[in-house]
C-alpha cells in the first residue's frame, strides 16, 4: 500500500467541472432502487410511486435567493407564487395532476413577518388557481438570503403518464405557447436594476414590457393543457418536459433519455413579434432567447404521428420538429434552409443574413 503524504493536499473537484447533470449523476450512480413501489427513480421530471392504486408523482425544486430570484424586482408575493409555479410545472410534465406541496424555507433575520406573509399570500394564491393543497414544510433561519424548497406531489394514471424516455424516431416534436418572453423579461429587469443603482432618484422605465416582465416574474405552468386540452384531444404525448431550462436543453433530455435524435424546425419554434423586436432591441437573436433563454415553463413532448391530426388544430400547440434515428443527432433546421448541430446553449446564427 502506498504511503500517505501528509503534505499532499486531499483531493480537490471543482463541481463546476462535473456540470449540473454530471453532478447528480456522479453523486448518485451507486444509489439504487430497493422498492418496488419506487417505480420511477432519478432522471425525469418527477419521480413515479406506485403503492398498487393511482401512481403518485413527486418533484422537487429549491429556489436560491440571488441565484433564481432578486428580491430587488421580484415582489415576494409573485416570488410566493412563482415557487409554486415551477414545481407543478414538473408535475403537469409528467402528465399529471398536482394534488399536495410542502413549503421549506430558510430565512435570514432581514424578512419581517408582513414580508413572509407577503411570499404566502402568493403560495395561497397559486394554491387556489393550480387546486393544491399546502400539507407541510420546514422553516429555519439562513445566516444570508431567502431559500425556497418545495415539493409537489401529483396523481397520474398508469397508462397515460409521460416520460422523458418514450419518444420515438418519426415521432411529431410540439411546443406549447410561446418561448423567449421569460428570459428578455429578466433582461428588462436587470437593465432597470442597473440604472436604478448608478443612480436612485431615476424611476424604471418598463415601458411596453409587461407580458415579458409577466412572463418572468409570474410564470404559469400548463394546467389547461393537461387538465383540459390533451385529454380532450385524447392522445398521450410519447415523452414530455416542462420548459424551465431552455427548449435546446430540454431536447436534449429527451433525445438523450429516449435514445433518438431529432431535428427542430426554426420556423416552428413559436416566438411572438413584440418578443422577437424585443430580443432585436437587446441586440439578441430571439431564436436564441428561445432555445437557451429558459424560465417559460411550457411543454416540450412528441407525438405518435398517428396522432398528428390530434394536435395539428389544437390551439396554442405548435409543431416545431420530428424525432429521427440517434445517429442523426440533434440539428436545427434554420429558417434559412440551413443544417446545424443544435447547441445546448447560447447557440448563435452563423452566416450572412
Ligand atoms: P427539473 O429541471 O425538471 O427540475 P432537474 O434537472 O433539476 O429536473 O433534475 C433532474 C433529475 O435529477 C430529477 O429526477 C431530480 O429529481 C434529480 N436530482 C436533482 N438533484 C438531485 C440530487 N441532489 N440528488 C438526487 N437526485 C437529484
Ligand atoms: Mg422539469
Amino acid at each position: 500500500m502506498q504511503e500517505s503524504n501528509q503534505n499532499q493536499a486531499p483531493k480537490r473537484t471543482d463541481v463546476n467541472s462535473l456540470g449540473e447533470f454530471g453532478l447528480i449523476e456522479h453523486l448518485t450512480k451507486h444509489s439504487k432502487l430497493r422498492h418496488a413501489s419506487s417505480f420511477k427513480g432519478i432522471g425525469d421530471d418527477a419521480a413515479v410511486l406506485d403503492y398498487g392504486g393511482k401512481p403518485i408523482v413527486v418533484s422537487t425544486d429549491i429556489l436560491a435567493e440571488g441565484i433564481h430570484f432578486d428580491l430587488m424586482y421580484s415582489p415576494l408575493k409573485h416570488l410566493g407564487y412563482k415557487s409554486v409555479v415551477v414545481n407543478v410545472s414538473d408535475i403537469y410534465a409528467m402528465n399529471a395532476i398536482p394534488k399536495q406541496i410542502t413549503v421549506s424555507l430558510a430565512i435570514s433575520n432581514r424578512f419581517s413577518v408582513e414580508a413572509l406573509e407577503e411570499l404566502y399570500a402568493g403560495i395561497e394564491a397559486a394554491c387556489n388557481f393550480y387546486n393544491v393543497d399546502l400539507v407541510g414544510g420546514d422553516t429555519t433561519s439562513s445566516n444570508k438570503g431567502l431559500f425556497i424548497s418545495i415539493t409537489a406531489i401529483g396523481e397520474g394514471n398508469k397508462d397515460t403518464l409521460a416520460y422523458r424516455s418514450g419518444a420515438k424516431e418519426g415521432d411529431i416534436l410540439c411546443v406549447t405557447g410561446d418561448l423567449g418572453a421569460a428570459y428578455l423579461g429578466l433582461q428588462i429587469l436587470e437593465r432597470e436594476k442597473q440604472i436604478y443603482l448608478s443612480n436612485p432618484g431615476v424611476q424604471p422605465d418598463l415601458g411596453t414590457n409587461d407580458y415579458v416582465i409577466g412572463r418572468q416574474l409570474k410564470p404559469e405552468a400548463r394546467k389547461d393543457m393537461i387538465e383540459t386540452f390533451i385529454p380532450k384531444a385524447d392522445f398521450v404525448p410519447t415523452s414530455m418536459i416542462d420548459i424551465s431550462d431552455g427548449l435546446a436543453s430540454e431536447l436534449f433530455h429527451i433525445c438523450q433519455q429516449s435514445s433518438v435524435g431529432a431535428i427542430l424546425n426554426e420556423g416552428g419554434v413559436p416566438i411572438r413579434t413584440d418578443v422577437q423586436q424585443i430580443a432585436i432591441d437587446f441586440k439578441l437573436d430571439p431564436i436564441t432567447c428561445a432555445l437557451s433563454g429558459g424560465e417559460d415553463y411550457e411543454l416540450l413532448f412528441t407525438v405518435n404521428p398517428e396522432d398528428l391530426d390530434k394536435v395539428r388544430y389544437m390551439p396554442d400547440i405548435y409543431i416545431c420538429g420530428e424525432m429521427v434515428n440517434a445517429k442523426d443527432g440533434v440539428k436545427l433546421h434554420t429558417k434559412g434552409g440551413n443544417i446545424h448541430p443544435l447547441k445546448a446553449q447560447g447557440w448563435v446564427h452563423f452566416g450572412n443574413q
